[in-house]
Formats: structure tokens, sequence, C-alpha cells
């Protein structure tokens, strides 16, 4: 796995709770195993306190995408890097499983949350880096604060998905329409 494509962690665990909406989908053992890569083994003891630390550092995960977004870039860096001394890498390379050779960035003893977060931390890390900290967004459809990583070439994208992007059209286009008649009537 390249290393940029672990900041999606970072989004997958910030999208798992919608602030305002009351949408919480990191809540059950069942919920931390569909965010974790399937191939990992998890003991439940490990689940239960992998959910606790999750849900924990998530807040923390949000804000850099927010600060990020509201072009408060160093601030964003700073969080990252407060990220980067909690949740250190411990590099290695392995081939158990006869996976051939790979990277991994943390301790199978740590447990699943700090594995999880230590590869987060260290994709936003990269993402940063190498693209700057604006690739990092916050979904501006009305009612959607998802976040994501943009990696569009011309670093355009302003939606966490297709779905908000045509909801946010259609709202456009209405609004439009609803201007285009109230300007008729006065003509
Ligand atoms: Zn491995
Ligand atoms: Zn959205």
């Amino acid at each position: 796995m390249e290393i940029l494509a672990y900041a999606e962690r970072a989004v997958d665990l910030v999208n798992t709770e919608i602030p305002g909406a009351d949408q919480d989908s990191l809540r059950s053992e069942q919920d931390l195993r569909r965010l974790l890569p399937a191939t990992w083994t998890v003991s439940h003891k490990a689940a239960e306190d992998g959910l606790r630390e999750l849900r924990a550092v998530r807040p923390r995960l949000r804000r850099i995408f927010e600060q990020a977004a509201a072009g408060h870039g160093r601030s964003a860096v700073q969080a990252v890097n407060k990220l980067l001394v909690d949740f250190p890498a411990s590099l290695s390379i392995s081939d158990h499983d006869d996976d051939g050779w790979h990277m991994h960035l943390a301790d199978a003893e740590s447990g699943p949350a700090r594995r999880f977060v230590t590869g987060a931390a260290l994709g936003l890390a990269y993402t940063i880096a190498e693209r700057g900290p604006e690739r990092l967004g916050v979904c501006e459809a009305t009612r959607c604060r998802a976040v994501f990583v943009d990696t569009t070439t011309n670093s355009s994208r302003r939606y966490c998905s297709d779905r908000c992007a045509t909801r946010a059209n259609v709202a456009a286009y209405r609004a439009r329409k609803r201007a285009g008649v109230g300007g008729g009537a006065r003509a």
C-alpha cells in the first residue's frame, strides 16, 4: 500500500460520525471490524479497547481536516505533528504468510487502534508534505460535514461524494431558477 493512500484511513475513521446529524457508525465491535482492514485478526478484548481508542482520537482527526479546509494549514500541520508524536511509526519489513515483502508501520502488539491511527497519521503527514494541507477537505454540501482527501490533478474537489455533488448542483440550479423567476416578475 502506498503511504499516501493511508490518509484514507483518517477519512474512513472521521466519516464514521457526522456531527450535528446524530450519525455514528462506530459504536460496536462489529462497526470496528468493518473499519479495520479485513485481514487483521483482532481479539474481542483488543476490539473493545480499540473501539474506545478510535472514538477518542476521531475528533482530533476531524479537527485537522477542518483546520486545513478553513485555510489554517499551519494549525493543521501542528496537529498532525502532535499526532505523529502520540502515534509514532515503528517501521519494519515483513513477508509473513508468503505475502511478499511489505512495510509494517507499527508493531502488531500495539493493538489495532494504534496500528490504524499510526497509518492514518503517516498518510496525512505524507499528503501534506507532498501535496499541501489544502488537499484535506470538508464537504461543502448542506448538512454534510464528511471529510475527504482531494486527489484531483487541479485540486478542485468540493464534495465528499457524487451524491453530495449532485445534491449541491440541484440546489444551486433551483436557487438560480428562483432568482430567475423573481427577476422576470420585476421586468
Ligand atoms: Zn503484513
Ligand atoms: Zn458530503
